[in-house]
């Protein structure tokens, strides 16, 4: 997904200039998109790494006549609502007009991050920090459309608002099988699970070789059947059961098949003993998974044990958020795997985690976001200076991160974050999916004027 950039700017700052500058000399055009009305003429280019998408609205303002309300055109108006991220264009020889003014004021309006650009700063000329700075944007990247400099500052300034360079591997693996891990500390249940699941004792009749450290691997097609996607199940639990059955008792939880059975998945399902429930094991586990970044369900077995089966669940959900924060909200199922209860449900709480870990925000619902969390509790005064979070933005997904960017953010308190990230999480749907922040703090902290 290409980021679309506007380039706004009131007329005969140099907007076109600017535009044809980054589609056709220093960027190779992909291809052209007609774009939505005769006029429009938007282009996908690469930046680096980055595939751009730039808003074309120089033209409409060329033939426009009257007042300057009228000139912030619809056009304008309807280019920064589409994009991720605005290039404001203003004339470093001419300072700030009233005309920078009313499109500045549509551009604070819009939520949109916006990346200041003093044109025209040819020579000596550079834009008049003051006047610029009060704007609200920072102070402004100085460059010369014209004559091609300052153009690197700018591919800079919209760099972390781009796609990291890893996006086209993810799009490809999304095609693939689901992959998805069962672990869980010893006796829990993960093999009579596996087993349950392919309808025959598969984990029993791996090779016969005795112990080997290697899991077992097979598609699990009454999942895929549910959920509309092949799934590859990997289960570590297999051998261990079959030295049990040897004779031998295992009860040491092998980390470092857990660990590889984790980043090997991209959902992992997490088995716990409903009579012994978030030991510390089944929180390091979790924790383990949620560091790694990978998409958790959390499938309570032995359900057919369970007295208060009307309570427990509401029980089982408290302590779930309260021992394992940043999990908070993944799908919590109970099942039996002697009975076969529930398991019919967990292949829609994958579904459900894996969608979350893919989620991708748009910058505009973000920012329509983030004004609201911010206005209800607002970040706290550190030492006496006001953290600022200015806007943010979805820097990648599975799993879903997100850049934050502002002032003071490294004072940001844990509890603060908290409280973001759930309301992300409550916003997006995105249960089940560990969320990650980037604090970027911008060197200029105009904004806590
Ligand atoms: P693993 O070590 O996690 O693979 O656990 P196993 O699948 O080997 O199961 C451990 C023990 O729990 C075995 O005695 C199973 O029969 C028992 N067990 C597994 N699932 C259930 C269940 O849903 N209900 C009950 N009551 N026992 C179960």
């Amino acid at each position: 997904m290409a980021l679309k950039v506007a380039i706004v700017g009131r007329p005969n700052v140099g907007k076109s200039t600017l535009f044809n500058r980054l589609a056709g000399k220093k960027l190779a055009i992909v291809h052209d998109t007609p774009g939505v009305t005769r006029d429009r003429h938007d282009v996908e280019v690469r930046l680096g790494n980055m595939a751009l998408h730039l808003i074309d609205t120089a033209g409409f303002e060329s033939g426009a006549e009257g007042s300057l309300p009228t000139r912030m055109t619809k056009q304008t108006q309807t280019a920064i609502a589409d994009a991720d991220v605005c290039v404001f264009v203003i004339d470093a020889r001419a300072g700030v007009t009233t005309g920078d003014e009313i499109i500045a004021d549509a551009l604070r309006k819009s939520g949109k991050p916006v990346i200041l650009v003093g044109n025209k700063c040819e020579g000596r000329v550079r834009p008049n920090v003051a006047e610029t700075t009060a704007l609200g944007f920072g102070e402004p990247i100085a460059l010369s459309a014209e004559h091609a400099t300052g153009m690197e500052e700018l591919a800079d300034a919209i760099a972390p608002f781009g796609e990291e360079s890893e996006e086209p591997e993810e799009t490809k693996e999304t095609d693939g099988p689901l992959k998805l891990a069962i672990v869980g500390r010893p006796n829990v249940g993960k093999s009579s699970i596996f087993n349950r699941l392919l309808g025959e004792e598969r984990s029993l009749t791996g090779p016969e070789a005795g112990i080997t450290r290697d899991a077992v691997r097979a598609m699990w097609p009454a999942g895929a059947a549910i959920i509309g996607r092949e799934i590859l199940l990997h289960d570590t639990a297999g051998l261990r059961k079959k030295a049990r059955v040897a004779g031998e008792v295992l009860e040491e939880m092998s980390v470092g098949s857990t660990l590889s059975a984790i980043r090997f998945a991209e959902c992992v399902v997490v088995v716990m003993d409903v009579m012994q429930p978030f030991e510390k094991q089944d929180l390091t586990i979790a924790d383990l998974i949620a560091r790694e970044g990978r998409a958790i369900v959390f499938a309570l077995n032995k359900w057919d044990l369970e007295d208060d089966k009307a309570g427990a669940m509401g029980r089982f959900r408290k302590q779930l958020d309260k021992l394992l924060p940043q999990v908070e909200g993944a799908p919590l199922v109970a099942v039996s795997a002697r009975t076969g209860q529930g398991l019919d449900r967990l292949a829609p709480a994958i579904a459900a985690a894996d969608k979350a870990w893919n989620t991708r925000v748009s910058t505009g619902q973000l920012n329509r976001f983030l004004e609201g969390v911010l206005k209800r509790n607002p970040p706290p005064a550190v030492n006496g200076r006001r953290v600022r979070i200015r806007y943010m933005t979805q820097a990648k997904s599975r799993p879903p991160t997100f850049a934050l960017f502002g002032t003071q953010l490294d004072a940001v308190p844990e509890s603060y974050q908290r409280y973001l990230r759930n309301s992300i999480r409550g916003a997006f749907d995105l249960g089940g999916a560990p969320i990650r922040f980037s604090l970027r703090n911008s060197k200029n902290p105009f904004a806590d004027k």
